[in-house]
């Protein structure tokens, strides 16, 4: 029987891409499926301190084994920014758009447009605590592209690539990605565990 885990989030876009990634080698449960619908929050000062809040929170709330997602977006001219605040960069509201518009503004005075996105699976099984991280290196493009995915996904092109994020297809971009290769880590782990 596959072994079933909540995934802790209530970002309808994470929940797709999460099931496309995990296929059918894990059992999922979304926070909808559980009734849900609070806000958790995201106040850690690290990606990997929210993701650990999160999946620690929902694990205590129903002692089921679970895991979530906690990304940021690093630009190297501006420091590592907006990175843990990725999700508020423009302001509370978490407008995409805004967010978008507000680091193109910032970085354009610098020539350097590397970037990388980071997520940091946090996984809570049987009451232990593991964390997974996947990195995809990548530039920041002059004007937002195509309209796949979410997030910063317009504006941001995988080293290798001659498209944005929301130009690919959901297959290659949730084959390449950052939450994709934090997933295979934790794959791996399970399977090392014999729990897949
Ligand atoms: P969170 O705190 O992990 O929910 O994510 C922080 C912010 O990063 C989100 O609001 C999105 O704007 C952005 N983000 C997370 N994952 C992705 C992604 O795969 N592509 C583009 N942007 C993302």
């Amino acid at each position: 029987m596959k072994h079933t885990f909540i995934f802790a989030t209530n970002n309808k876009h994470k929940l797709e891409e999460i099931q496309q990634i995990v296929g059918d080698k894990l059992s999922i449960l979304s926070l909808q499926d559980m009734n849900f619908r609070e806000d958790i929050p995201e106040n850690e000062p690290t990606i990997e301190g929210n993701a650990l809040y999160k999946a620690r929170f929902i694990y205590n709330r129903f002692g089921k084994d679970c895991f979530a997602d906690d990304t940021g977006l690093e630009v190297v001219a501006l420091n590592g920014e907006p990175g843990v605040l990725s999700a508020r960069y423009a302001g509370e509201e978490k407008n995409y758009q805004s967010n978008n518009e507000l680091l193109l503004k910032n970085l354009n005075p610098f020539p350097n447009k590397s970037a990388r996105f980071k997520t940091v699976i946090a996984c809570v099984l049987e009451g232990r605590e593991y964390v997974f991280e996947g990195i995809i290196e990548g530039t920041i493009v002059n004007e937002p592209k195509g309209k796949n995915g979410f997030g910063y996904d317009p504006i941001f092109q995988p080293s290798g690539y001659q498209q944005t994020f929301a130009e690919l297809s959901e297959e290659v971009k949730n084959t390449i990605s950052h939450r994709a290769r934090a997933m295979e880590s934790l794959f791996m782990f399970l399977q090392q565990n014999h729990i897949i």
